[in-house]
């Protein structure tokens, strides 16, 4: 059975009814049907396959000491405040400890309407959420912090967004305070509530490793290096994004974690023949989300978040957060550029080489993912005459390191340079035969995902650059 052992420190701890609202699913999911079981997840998290499992997996029953709640927080979203969002249409089913005493948060998405559904049905699309439970996967095998996806459910209950679809429920797993987001200090701090901002914070640093250094310190302290290791982690995330050339696509300060996860997916894309301009919710008619504008926006965020802590930090935080997060976000990019180009040593230089490569990669349409995996087996390729002043420095740079052997480089840098990512048009595919009931596709990526890095010549297929009619294809943040 799934012996689950549950223990709500989100709720237990927060007891002010002003952090959440109890909810009960009210309207069951119709005869739900299990479309994929994430097993890797679920041995994480100590749950065993069982019968009735599509029950528990979208709500209609719940797990014994599972306490739903929908977590309230606020947020900036497209540049502008929202005084009130909340899990409008997701619910926090509780924390789940494994044997080695790690908390895990069980969110489910599409569990029908919250008090924070503002006129919405509190629904989520089969459409939306294979999309998410796939780029969960995806995003865990890139090694970027995400919300992992345990289950994927199904129902033919009706769902009207621009035309009729069917209803599902992911489940999402992350840590606790992955699901607090910068919108959820935002909330009590517009409110005038700054004893719930620190109460937040303290859970925070009270439940999570990554803040534990912080618990002793005083309270003139505690709050400023708490934003500064938010800074961090989100420096740390945002150089992963741009690396991978994820785009989130909405990057609202309510889908932004306090721990520096990926979160919240909707309309996300990874680049493939540009990055420049890369904008993959067509609803963001600004670009304000394009890909290249990620690290900015990040920033962006982190200043609305110094801004709710304005009663616990001094002014100063704007900068001393702002310079951490592009310290960190400019190291860690830096390192991982150099493990992409196959480079053990450093030189200043270096940056000159790969933002030229950028460049002319964007400019001449080079699939991003391909062209670095390519890169691996030779130092020089016929097939992009384009780059071929490039390659005059790139061989030059490499010849610097030259006693580290190309075996070993091509082996190191086929380790960071996936050959597998979530094109859309594969998303799109899966999604297509989902809508009739074929669910062998979903799973189908979803075991190729977990291995990004390694040859897989039965999918050779899957690595190849987007079909044309792929272009042409929509993502909007309808889900
Ligand atoms: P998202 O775009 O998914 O990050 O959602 C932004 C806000 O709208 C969050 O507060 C969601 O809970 C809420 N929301 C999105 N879709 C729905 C829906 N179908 N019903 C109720 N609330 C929703
Ligand atoms: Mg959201
Ligand atoms: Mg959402």
């Amino acid at each position: 059975m799934h012996s689950l052992k549950f223990n709500n420190t989100y709720v237990t701890q927060l007891s002010s009814l002003r952090f959440y609202s109890y909810v009960k699913p009210a309207i069951p999911l119709t005869n739900p049907y299990l479309i994929s079981f994430n097993d890797i997840v679920a041995e994480m998290i100590g749950l065993n396959k069982s019968s009735n499992l599509e029950d528990l997996l979208c709500a209609n029953v719940l797990f014994p000491g599972s306490v739903p709640v929908a977590m309230i927080y606020a947020g900036h979203q497209f540049g502008y405040f929202t005084s009130q969002l909340g899990d409008g249409r997701a619910l926090l089913l509780g924390e789940v400890v494994d044997n080695e005493g790690n908390h895990w948060a069980l969110h489910a998405k599409g569990t029908g309407p919250t008090p924070y559904s503002r006129g919405g049905d509190g629904r989520a699309v089969l459409r939306s959420s294979i999309r998410e439970y796939l780029v969960s996967e995806a995003m865990g095998y890139l090694n970027i912090p995400t919300t992992r996806a345990l289950s994927l459910v199904g129902s033919k209950m009706a769902v009207y967004r621009e035309t009729v679809e069917t209803a599902a429920i992911v489940i999402r797993v992350a840590h606790p305070s992955a699901f607090v987001r910068f919108g959820t200090f935002e909330i009590f701090s517009s409110r005038g509530q700054h004893l719930e901002v620190k109460q937040l914070a303290d859970y925070v640093i009270d439940h999570t490793h990554e803040f534990y250094d912080l618990r002793d310190k005083s309270a003139t302290t505690k709050y400023s290096e708490f934003l500064i290791q938010v800074a961090r982690l989100t420096g740390y995330l945002v150089a992963k994004w741009q690396i991978y050339g994820f785009t989130h696509g909405v990057l609202n300060t309510d889908n932004m974690s306090i721990l520096g996860v990926s979160i919240d997916y909707g309309p996300y894309g990874f680049i493939e023949d540009k990055w420049k301009d890369y904008i993959p919710n067509h609803s963001d008619g600004e670009g304000r989300y394009a890909f290249d504008k990620q690290p900015t926006i990040g920033e962006w965020n982190l200043m609305k978040l110094v801004t709710a802590f304005s009663s616990l930090v001094s002014d100063e935080h704007y900068t001393v957060v702002s310079n951490m997060y592009w310290k960190t976000y400019e190291d860690h990019y830096g390192e991982l550029m150099r493990k992409k180009l196959g480079l053990v040593t450093f030189l200043y230089s270096d940056k000159l080489l790969w933002e030229e490569l950028l460049e002319l990669l964007d400019a001449n349409h080079i699939d991003y993912t391909i062209f670095w995996r390519k890169l691996a087996d030779k130092n020089k390729d016929s097939t992009y005459p384009e780059l071929s002043s490039w390659f005059v420095k790139y061989e030059k740079r490499l010849a610097l390191e030259a006693s580290y052997g190309q075996r070993s480089r091509t082996e190191r840098m086929n380790k960071i340079n996936p050959k597998y990512i979530l094109r859309n048009y594969l998303a799109h595919t899966a999604i297509l035969k989902a809508q009739k009931d074929d669910f062998r596709e979903v799973n189908k990526l979803l075991r190729l995902l977990r291995r990004p890095f390694d040859e897989q010549p039965e999918m050779e297929q899957y690595s190849k650059k987007s079909p044309e009619w792929a272009k042409k294809l929509v993502i909007s943040c309808s889900s």
